[in-house]
């Protein structure tokens, strides 16, 4: 029971890899806050799930007013709007900055204090293969998740500055079969499994045990990273 006696809150926790972090969480003791803007999928012991729109600056502040305590953040909620950047809509692009970036920013701003009063906890951000190396039709996707690998650096020096352990990680998996990539043609996905040094692509339960790790104690000397989970994958 590596997250005995922990709170999580994990964004984007409907479905998808969201809902693999959660499954897995709770598998190891923690208790977890599942939000969402759409209603759970499933139900599960020790899990309460709660309607959020993460870009709402002023429903996410009312939201974390009434929670005590947060051990383990887990921001996972995201979304595409692909496009090559001549044929981008401004709207395609501030849709995803907004939920990618300002939704991160807009939990963090509360939950990062609120670590730092109780003297420790854990951020980890879910960022992208495609934040490491970039990919064509995807700018919008690729600027929020490269930026998350600067917020999570800095988020890192700045929470632990008055001595609280907390440390502040992203994991960047590479593709993983959920509805985010429905869009995707099927011989694209063949593609890119075959860029892997494993020859597939991931699954979610795969990305859930890297979230279990950077959450639990096991990597108590881990802050400031990015940790890779794409099946040796260069784009
Ligand atoms: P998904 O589409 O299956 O799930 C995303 C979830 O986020 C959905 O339940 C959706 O309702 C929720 N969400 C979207 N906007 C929201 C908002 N404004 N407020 C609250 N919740 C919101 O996608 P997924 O594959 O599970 O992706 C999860 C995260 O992993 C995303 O950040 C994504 O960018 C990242 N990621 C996924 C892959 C992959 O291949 N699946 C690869 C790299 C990174």
């Amino acid at each position: 029971m590596r997250l005995e006696n922990k709170v999580a809150l994990v964004t984007g926790a409907a479905k998808g890899l969201g809902e693999s972090i959660v499954r897995r969480f709770v598998e190891e003791g923690a208790e977890v806050i599942a939000v969402d803007m759409t209603p759970l999928s499933y139900e599960l012991e020790n899990v309460t799930g709660h309607i959020l729109d993460v870009t709402n600056r002023d429903a996410v502040c009312d939201f974390i007013k009434d929670i005590e305590t947060v051990d383990i953040l887990v921001n996972n909620a995201g979304i595409t709007r692909d496009a090559l950047v001549q044929k981008m809509t401004d709207d395609m692009w501030d849709q995803v900055i907004d939920v990618n970036l300002n939704g991160v920013y807009n939990l963090v701003k509360h939950i990062g204090p609120m670590m730092m009063k109780q003297g420790q906890g854990s951020i980890i951000s879910i960022a992208s293969v495609v934040g490491e190396f970039g990919n064509v039709g995807q700018s919008n996707y690729a600027a929020t998740k490269s930026a998350l690998y600067g917020l999570s650096k800095t988020w890192a020096k700045e929470f632990s500055r008055k001595g609280a352990n907390i440390r502040v990680n992203t994991i960047s998996p590479g593709y993983i079969m959920t509805d985010i990539l429905k869009t995707i043609p099927q011989e694209l996905l063949d593609k890119f499994a075959k860029m892997t040094m494993l020859g597939r692509l991931g699954e979610p339960e795969e990305i859930a045990n890297a979230a279990l790790f950077l959450g639990s104690d096991e990597s108590s000397y881990i802050t400031g990273h990015n940790l890779s989970a794409n099946g040796g994958m260069r784009l």
